[in-house]
């Protein structure tokens, strides 16, 4: 990692990606979603903050799970929820 924002952020020596490109809980809803981010934690793939769902979020508060990272295509940045973190790789 570039930038070691926090301790949560530093501890992510391997990222995950996205399985599949589509939230995992707006394909059961037939939901429809902006952006895609990949829990760090458990790998699963959910929406962003701008879509109607906000799945990503909601996943973080349910599990604490604090790391995010973007799904979409060039870009490549970390996010984390306790710490309101963000760095780039
Ligand atoms: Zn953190
Ligand atoms: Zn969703
Ligand atoms: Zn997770």
């Amino acid at each position: 990692m570039a930038d070691m924002s926090c301790e949560h952020i530093a501890a992510v020596t391997k990222m995950k990606h996205a399985k599949r490109h589509e939230c995992e809980e707006c394909v059961k809803i037939n939901g429809v979603w902006v952006h895609l981010r990949t829990c760090q934690e458990c790998g699963v793939t959910l929406c962003c903050d701008n879509s109607p769902n906000k799945h990503a979020t909601k996943h973080a508060r349910a599990t604490t799970h604090p790391v995010i990272a973007s799904a979409e295509p060039g870009e490549r940045w970390l996010y984390c929820y306790p710490d309101d973190a963000f760095a780039e790789y």
